[in-house]
């Protein structure tokens, strides 16, 4: 990846997707793509024109008439060859997410195997979008659903997954017959875009995949624009609930999956070491930067005195740039999110946490101008602190204390978000108590971070979403499609009937 600051030769734009065609942008408004660990400036993104988005909704709008009646299996194919070209390309796909994100190499990867998962998931539609029949629901006649792609849809992708997330959306889109505009992340768009260039090599035809680039006018376009009929968003709770009003207002279908806090609740009878190990991966891993990371540990009643060693273990994590080995923590991704990181934990001590571990300004030799913070942690946090109420979204663990299980759950239950929790025990009842009584959406048992595998759905709720179907899993397929039902009656030549003037099928 070349840049202006190494080489003197000016830093790529990056292109429009419309019509199957990568274009130079004409807008005059470009952002500065920046590696967070060396500030380098890695390309240029645009803020598309009005123009522009109506150009690659009217693209989508035009591919859908074929699209939409290509075979099952010609669609199932595309993805059967995208899946390939992804993995033959894994490296280069995370080297650039590394550089854009500043997430691990090894973190990189795994970024892309969890979307690459979902792709293999679209490469099964034969069998995910199949209708429902009933024999003879009155004297020979049959009733049976069309499950009907809806037309353009839309996909609004968030920083911190930058491959996964757009590959929730765009492969079941448009495998099951939709047609699809994205506007990726404009802080990490290089990955995105490759992604996309992979699916043009796979077979997607011309139309069938737009992507615009842009910031709050281009969702705003999106979501007023009369011919985009359905909405997926994942990123921040302001935003999602600004793109849910607004999208359902002008009578799309929308799915928003939102910010959240994360609570692990550890019992005194688990697995210590792994525990601990769980806990400080979940929490500190990607920098924090994971709508998923745990954010609140409650170490409840004997577990408080593990602490000292929760402490030692986050020390013991090695912060650098994610491009180099054996780093456990990237930096963070822009200096704007690092001052609100450092706000955060100052506002903490203010308001009478306890700094146990202080990761403010760690020393990274090679990459002095990174935007690192290292692992950070409070003890004695309540709610009624900032750094409870608020998601931190970087490497800040806050702890509190509870005297019983119950008191935990009635901790997680008071929170209004409710993406991911966990519970760490070796309690089978525990644990099926806290299963049955948390009211989040998402739950592990012994597992810190419980994002379900595509053929489930992610299922976060609560606070941390808006709309009733969540993206991937059997649901998407339910959100891209509209159920028609067909009911049949084939006259028999010999039978003349009667006239029947009640509602009833006889
Ligand atoms: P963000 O809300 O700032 O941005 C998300 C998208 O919205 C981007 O494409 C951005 O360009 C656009 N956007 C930003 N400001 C806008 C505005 N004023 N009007 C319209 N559009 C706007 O989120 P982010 O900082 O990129 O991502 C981090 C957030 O995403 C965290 O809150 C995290 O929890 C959440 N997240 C949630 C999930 C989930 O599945 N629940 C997954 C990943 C991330």
């Amino acid at each position: 990846m070349t840049t202006q600051a190494h080489t003197g030769i000016a830093a790529p734009n990056v292109k429009l997707l419309i019509d199957g065609q990568l274009i130079d942008s004409q807008s005059s408004d470009w952002r500065e793509v920046i590696n967070p660990a060396t500030q380098e400036v890695l390309a240029r993104v645009p803020f598309a024109t009005p123009a522009e988005v109506n150009a690659a909704v009217a693209s989508a709008k035009d591919a859908f008439i074929s699209w939409r009646k290509t075979a099952i299996g010609t669609r199932a194919r595309i993805f059967l060859k995208y899946q390939q070209l992804i993995r033959e390309n894994m490296q280069e796909l995370a080297a650039i997410l590394t550089a854009e994100q500043g997430k691990t190499l090894a973190d990189a990867e795994g970024d892309v195997f969890r979307g690459l998962e979902v792709v293999e998931h679209a490469a099964a539609i034969g069998n995910l979008q199949l209708g429902e029949l009933a024999n003879n629901v009155a004297s020979g006649v049959d009733t049976f659903t069309l499950r009907q792609p809806l037309g353009v849809c839309a996909g609004i992708t968030p920083f911190n997954f930058p491959a996964m997330i757009p590959l929730w959306m765009f492969p079941m889109a448009i495998v099951t017959g939709n047609t699809f505009v994205l506007k990726p992340s404009e802080q990490d768009p290089m990955v995105t875009m490759r992604l996309a260039e992979l699916a043009l090599d796979a077979g997607i035809p011309a139309g069938v995949l737009n992507v615009v680039h842009g910031g709050a006018e281009v969702v705003d376009a999106i979501c007023a624009h009369p011919d985009i009929k359905a909405v997926s968003f994942v990123g921040s709770t302001r935003v999602g609930t600004h793109v849910y009003n607004r999208a359902s207002q002008s009578g799309k279908r929308v799915q928003c999956m939102m910010g959240a806090k994360n609570h692990a609740i550890v019992l005194p009878d688990a697995h210590k070491q792994q525990t601990l190990n769980n806990l400080v991966g979940a929490a500190f891993g990607a920098a924090g930067q994971r709508c998923m990371a745990v954010s609140v540990a409650i170490l409840v009643g004997e577990a408080q005195q593990w602490l000292p060693e929760l402490v030692e273990k986050a020390k013991a994590l090695k912060v650098n740039a994610g491009a180099e080995p054996e780093t456990d923590l990237g930096p963070v991704v822009s200096t704007s999110a690092l001052e609100r990181i450092l706000s955060l934990i100052e506002s903490g001590s203010q308001e009478g946490a306890s700094l146990e571990l202080d990761g403010r300004n760690p020393h990274v030799a090679s990459y002095q101008k990174g935007n690192f913070i290292g692992p950070t942690l409070f003890s004695g946090v309540t709610p009624q602190m900032r750094i409870y109420r608020e998601e931190i979204f970087g490497p800040v663990l806050c702890v509190m204390h509870a005297n019983n299980l119950d008191e935990a759950i009635a901790l997680i239950n008071a929170n209004p978000n409710g993406n991911g929790t966990a519970i760490f025990t070796r309690s089978g009842a525990a644990a099926r108590h806290f299963q049955e009584e948390v009211n989040v959406g998402q739950v592990g048992i012994n597992i810190p971070i419980p994002v379900p595998a595509p053929m489930f759905s992610f299922t976060g709720s609560r606070g941390s979403k808006l709309g009733d179907l969540g993206p991937y899993g059997k649901q998407v397929v339910q959100f891209y499609t509209q159920t028609k039902t067909v009911t049949e009656r084939w006259f028999d030549e010999n039978d003349v009937g009667g006239v029947n003037t009640t509602i009833t099928l006889k």
